[in-house]
């Protein structure tokens, strides 16, 4: 079977690891001419809306997926004319926009910090006097990593902020006051069969993921993977998904989605019966899903803008180096360290391990 993945990233590169011992075989479309999926699949070096090249990849291939969610919708309508795409487009509509994703969790009970939809500054004015401060001011679309953000703390704050993301449609939440940070990666398949991970504890800095942590026996597995079944059910939703939440008040409050796999399911490859890169490809082909069970303790560390010396990354017992073969570059992620091992007070001590490398 041959794959056909929207975007050359890391997170295709991880998938094509994943597909090429079932036998699959991996295209990837992505304009930049250093790709780093590139190492492990055909490259179609061209734009996301580029018809001619969508149609070559869709003739050549047997499904199409996609790493990133802000592909644009044309082109996932495009390409579902003429071969099948997981997830599905109305996935993708939804968990690009903030607005739809919060307006589809409030639908299914779910909670969620208070929100407003922002077009202008007179509707954030609006909006602060009724959600109150600290609020946070997102971009509707295109937002990751932190970026196209804005916390709003003091009214002086108020005034020109809708400016300064760019007077595009925001989205203006709640600031939540979260004891934590999980998620939760679920997998479903064509037959609707679905499959959890443990929840994993994540900690950001500036935004991006640095560290995540398996739970274990996690007191809000349970209610996670009721909203996930949810949120999947309602869209028919075939593939890995990511779900982010804010632990508060000993309960959780949705955050977002991600339509795929996840840099926190990234501990998955060593630290599980079968990785969520494995399990996306067995839900999209149509094959029986594998066992989400993990196999020890496991961490996750990223390695932004550089990846340490390879010899340093590997002198540390129960390390698995991950090197993306990207150019470094500040504020980039061109690695990560998975640390699986058997007892959690050993595994701390790695982390540190791990975090006196990045220093
Ligand atoms: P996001 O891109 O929405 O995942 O936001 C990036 C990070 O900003 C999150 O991981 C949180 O640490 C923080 N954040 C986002 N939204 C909120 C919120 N409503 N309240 C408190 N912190 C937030």
């Amino acid at each position: 079977m041959k794959i056909g993945v929207i975007g050359g990233g890391q997170l295709g590169r991880m998938l094509a690891l994943a597909g090429t011992p079932l036998g699959q075989r991996f295209a990837f479309l992505d304009p930049a001419p250093d790709a780093c999926a590139q190492a492990l699949g055909e490259h179609i070096r061209a734009d996301y809306s580029d018809r001619d090249h969508l149609r070559q990849l869709a003739d050549d291939v047997d499904v199409v997926t996609f790493e990133f969610e802000s592909v644009p919708a044309e082109t996932v309508a495009f390409l579902s004319q003429f071969v099948p795409v997981y997830p599905n487009a109305e996935s993708l509509r939804i968990a690009r926009d903030r607005w739809f994703e919060k307006s589809l969790f409030q639908q299914l009970d779910i909670p969620t910090p208070e929100f407003a939809d922002i077009q202008n500054q007179e509707n954030l004015d609006a909006a602060v006097k009724r959600i109150g401060l600290p609020a946070v001011l997102k971009t509707r679309t295109l937002g990751y990593d932190g970026k196209g953000q804005k916390v709003l703390r003091h009214p002086e704050e108020v005034p020109g902020a809708f400016a300064e993301l760019g007077s595009v449609p925001c989205i203006l939440e709640g600031f939540v006051p979260f004891t934590g940070e999980v998620s939760l990666i679920g997998v479903r398949n064509r037959d609707g069969e679905t499959r959890f991970y443990p929840l994993v504890h994540n900690s950001h800095d500036q935004g991006v993921l640095r560290l995540s942590v398996v739970s274990t026996a996690h007191p809000l597995q349970g209610l996670a993977e009721e909203y996930v079944i949810k949120v999947m059910q309602q869209l028919d939703y075939v593939g890995v998904m990511a779900f982010e939440f804010f632990e508060v008040d000993g309960g959780l409050k949705a955050n977002e989605i991600a339509p795929r796999v996840h840099n926190s399911g990234h501990w998955t490859i060593e630290g599980s019966e079968c990785s969520q890169f494995e399990n996306h490809l067995r839900a999209i082909a149509g094959l029986p899903l594998g066992s989400t069970a993990k196999v020890g303790e496991s961490a996750m560390l990223n390695f932004i803008g550089e990846v340490p010396p390879v010899h340093e990354v590997t002198s540390i017992a129960d390390c698995h180096l991950h090197h993306y073969g990207k150019a470094f570059k500040a504020g980039r992620k061109v690695g990560h360290a998975t640390l699986r091992c058997a007892d959690a007070v050993v595994l701390q001590a790695q982390i540190k391990a791990v975090q006196n490398l990045i220093g």
